[in-house]
């Protein structure tokens, strides 16, 4: 992980657009930028020099972990941040449109006055952290791995009678005792006419017999997200049951096999609507493809029809289409891909075919 060449590529973009610095409030981005694996922390990036501003419970932290160079916050890390723009007597400073509360813009703008000018930016730092270089690929994998893993192994806990709580919680518990930092997200285990509710977190119902079950979780190692659904069949699958199911399936595995670099975000949608859109489902698959995964569950690039931006290689996506309908019940798969020239590996090892128990 090449800090300081992360660092130097934000001073290139700053220089591009006659910027001064950019003041990152958006945690992940400054962890990216700076290493800083804490919670609370602003990186402000000069043309000179990278700035880490944080308090008291995280400087000794700070001293051993980042590559930057390091302003204490003794009041608030607002003020910390006002001080340090005046010291450096910078006047045309980009902020993180999307990051930078109102409060925090307000505060700033009322301590420097006019002095300086504030240019709002989209996703610069977001845009760098698109592509990983070999060690976030070997975090991802190391994440991809323990789950698929622990799923399999927590397969025999999925079966009639039994709350999707408490599959959840099976799951979560393994996970945690075989290495993960944390969970990347809440868990989701939507069985029944709830498999029709693409975020159902697991509630109190009881899995019933002849419904789908629709698993979708993630873990953290290293701070890198892995992202995983499975749909299983409990009872036995009747035709409409298979045919969902293979349809999903089918698009599943063509967008990963004709998927590549180059391809605008929304051609690779495209790979999976189009098919299930054929099938006469369309309707039923209300969300995009897939995401970027990485420092967050999800981050750019977004695979989705509004995004017409080209996917570069060494992205990290996810791919998951779905099929929902109200009152039965729905299925998605989901898989981490390594976008690449020729195509795209395929992460995720467990199995996909349809599992009846
Ligand atoms: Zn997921
Ligand atoms: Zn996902």
């Amino acid at each position: 992980m090449d800090l300081l060449a992360r660092q130097e590529r934000v001073r290139r973009i700053l220089a591009e657009r006659r910027l001064e610095a950019l003041l990152v409030t958006h945690v992940p981005n400054v962890r990216y930028l700076t290493g800083f694996t804490g919670s609370a922390g602003i990186a402000l990036v000069t043309l000179e020099a990278t700035h880490f501003i944080t308090d008291s419970r995280y400087t000794l932290q700070a001293h051993g972990q980042v590559a930057a160079r390091l302003f204490p916050a003794e009041d608030s890390h607002e003020r910390a941040v006002a001080d340090l723009i005046r010291r450096e007597r910078l006047r045309r400073v980009g902020l993180e449109a999307e990051r930078l509360s109102v409060a925090r813009y307000e505060f700033l703008t009322r301590e420097l006055g006019g002095s300086v000018q504030w240019v709002p930016t989209h996703g610069i730092v977001e845009e760098l952290r698109m592509v990983k270089d070999a060690e976030e690929q070997r975090a991802i994998r190391q994440a991809v791995e323990l789950a698929a893993r622990v799923f399999s192994e927590c397969l025999a806990e999925i079966r009639p009678g039994v709350r999707e709580r408490d599959v959840a919680a099976e799951l979560e518990y393994r996970l945690r005792r075989a290495g993960a930092e944390r969970l990347a997200f809440e868990t989701i285990v939507a069985s029944g006419e709830r498999a029709a509710l693409p975020h159902g977190v697991a509630s109190e119902k009881r899995i019933g017999y002849n419904e789908f079950v629709v698993i979708d979780f993630g873990v953290v190692v290293d701070g890198y997200c892995s992202d995983m659904t499975r749909t299983v069949y409990v009872g036995i699958p009747d035709g409409r049951a298979r045919e969902v199911y293979h349809t999903v399936l089918e698009a599943q595995l063509r967008c990963e096999t004709e998927m590549r670099a180059g391809m605008s975000a929304r051609e690779i949608d495209a790979l999976t609507r189009d098919l299930i859109t054929a099938r006469g489902y369309g309707a039923f698959y209300g969300h995009a493809t897939g995401h970027g995964i990485g420092l967050e569950v999800h981050e750019a690039p977004r695979l989705s029809r509004q995004n017409d931006a080209p996917v570069p290689a060494g992205a990290v996506v996810t791919v998951e289409p779905g099929i929902y309908l109200p009152g039965w019940g729905g299925v998605r798969i989901e898989d981490v891909v390594i976008v690449t020239e020729r195509g795209s590996e395929v992460l995720t090892p467990t199995p996909k075919e349809l599992l009846v128990i």
